[in-house]
Formats: structure tokens, C-alpha cells, sequence
């Protein structure tokens, strides 16, 4: 490819699978520095439910490994030497790929850039113009964009027609020129998705065999817990009778229990055409059964 008369479409292809590649080298060192930190016996602090902090910084870490050289970790299997060179490694190739991406880069550049756009899947499917959009990289976290190579160069009236409105609609700091009605999400469109598929499931929960609902179609929700199935319901009655039968033989109230097993039990007779009663006994008997064991 002669990258002085390539089209931004060419270009961007070769962009977006070297920043896909790059994406991967990144995790490769990402992994190879949380080897660093366990290797020397650190433990993370956990910032978020994802996002981890270690004592040491990679730097501080690395350091210690090479100055540990050929000593042996056990629990790793491998000299710190060893684990320190790993890093080296995912490093290099990953400063390769980025290097690739630089001549790209800088073609983009000296052509005075051209229209791009890029989408993000979270945080409502906006489309970006950048990946350096204010809007996006939040919180510490990194936006995972999608290139959508064959649409650069386009105007936005061009690249907007491809895209379904209902899972994209435009950045307004990127697009600060765009029409409306596609910085907004159709919202009476969504709404009747929703109400369809909410009338799809309750007809499922009357209709299946194997599912469960209240006996007018409802989600079924017993004592916090949200029962599907009919096996799950017979399993989750078993136990709030076992549990009842268990308080009243140590001289308490089973009452809440029997409720809780008794609203099953009617959900399950709606469902199969049965007696609640006749459920409920045929349930406990078994449930009894249990408790003697
Ligand atoms: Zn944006």
C-alpha cells in the first residue's frame, strides 16, 4: 500500500486491526505485571469490583525482580529473572505494534485528518468522532471503541444511514451539527420493544411447560427470590416447608414459611392444572420425610 495515496477507508482497515492487536499485547502485559506483583508475594487492593491497586508500582516491582535474578519461585515455577523478562517481552511487541500504528498516524495527520466513527457499545451506543472524545475514558476505565473503518472519509449524513438508530446515536460534542433525532434515543420506539418483550415473556411463563410465573402470568417473586421454573418452584417450596416443619418441631412459627410455600403452590396449580392443597400435601409429606432423616 502506497500510505500517500491510500484512502482513509484503506488506512483506518490497517488502523483498526493494529489497535485490535495492540489491545491484545496491552492485556499480554497487563498480565505479565500482575505476575510481577504476585511473584514478590503482593496482594492487591481492590479499588472497584475490577480495578486493582498493588503496593509496589510496576517500576518498584520490576526492579525487584531483576534484583532478585536467578533466584528460583517456587509458586511460580520460574526465576524472577524469568518473570521480569516476560514483562520485557510483552513490552517490546507491544511498543512494535504501536510503532506500526505511528506512520498511520501520522498520514492521518499530515492530510489534516479525516471524518471517522467509531462506536462505543456501553453507555447508550453513542458514535464518536474520535477516540479521544471528552465524553469517553471515564473513571479510569478505557473505552472499548469499534473502528467501523469502511465508513471513514464519509460525511455524517453519508456514514449516519448505515447505522440502526434504535442501537446508535451520535455524540453531540462529536457531532456538535447533528440532527436531533439522532442525538436521542427514539424513546417510544424502545418503549414498544419493551412492552412486546414483556408481553413475550409472560405469555412464555403461562404457555411453557418448564416455566413458572404467578398464576396471571407475572414473574413469580417468593420471599426475595425470583422463581422461572417449575423445577425451581417445587424445590423452592420444598424447602420453605422443610424450614416451616423444622421451627415448629423446636417449638416456633413455620407460618412465614408455609406462606411463602403456599404462593408456590398456587403459582404450580394455575401451571398444571392441580389443587394447591393437593400440592402443598403431597409436598409436605415429603418434606417430612427429609426432616426425619
Ligand atoms: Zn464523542
Amino acid at each position: 500500500m502506497d500510505i500517500t495515496t491510500a484512502t482513509p477507508v484503506e488506512i483506518d482497515t490497517q488502523l483498526a486491526d493494529i489497535y485490535r492487536r495492540a489491545n491484545q499485547a496491552e492485556q499480554k502485559v497487563e498480565i505479565a505485571v500482575v505476575g510481577l506483583h504476585y511473584g514478590l508475594g503482593e496482594r492487591p487492593n481492590y479499588v472497584t469490583r475490577t480495578r486493582k491497586e498493588w503496593p509496589a508500582t510496576t517500576a518498584e516491582a520490576l526492579a525487584a525482580c531483576r534484583n532478585r535474578g536467578d533466584e528460583y519461585n517456587v509458586m511460580y515455577g520460574k526465576t524472577f529473572a524469568d518473570m521480569a523478562a516476560k514483562y520485557d517481552t510483552a513490552v517490546t511487541a507491544l511498543a512494535a505494534i504501536e510503532a506500526e500504528a505511528d506512520v498511520l498516524n501520522a498520514e492521518f495527520n499530515r492530510r489534516g485528518g479525516w471524518s471517522r466513527f467509531f462506536t462505543v457499545q456501553n453507555n447508550g451506543g453513542h458514535i464518536h468522532s474520535s477516540m479521544s472524545c471528552q465524553t469517553c475514558n471515564k473513571r479510569g476505565l478505557r473505552t472499548d471503541f469499534g473502528w467501523n473503518p469502511e465508513l471513514s472519509g464519509l460525511t455524517m449524513e453519508q456514514a449516519i444511514t448505515r447505522f440502526d438508530r434504535h442501537a446508535h446515536i451520535l455524540c453531540t460534542v462529536c457531532f456538535p451539527a447533528a440532527p436531533v433525532e439522532w442525538t436521542v434515543r427514539d424513546r417510544a420506539a424502545a418503549a414498544t420493544t419493551k412492552a412486546a418483550k414483556a408481553a413475550a415473556e409472560q405469555a412464555a411463563r403461562l404457555t411453557d411447560p418448564k416455566l413458572i410465573g404467578a398464576p396471571d402470568g407475572a414473574v413469580l417473586r417468593v420471599d426475595g427470590d425470583t422463581l422461572r421454573t417449575v423445577r425451581a418452584a417445587q424445590i423452592a417450596m420444598g424447602s420453605h416447608l422443610f424450614w416451616a416443619l423444622y421451627a415448629e418441631r423446636g417449638g416456633n412459627s413455620g407460618d412465614g414459611r408455609r406462606w411463602h410455600a403456599r404462593q408456590i403452590a398456587e403459582a404450580l396449580a394455575a401451571k398444571l392444572g392441580e389443587q394447591a392443597d393437593d400440592i402443598l400435601a403431597a409436598a409436605e409429606v415429603k418434606a417430612k420425610k427429609k426432616l426425619g432423616r
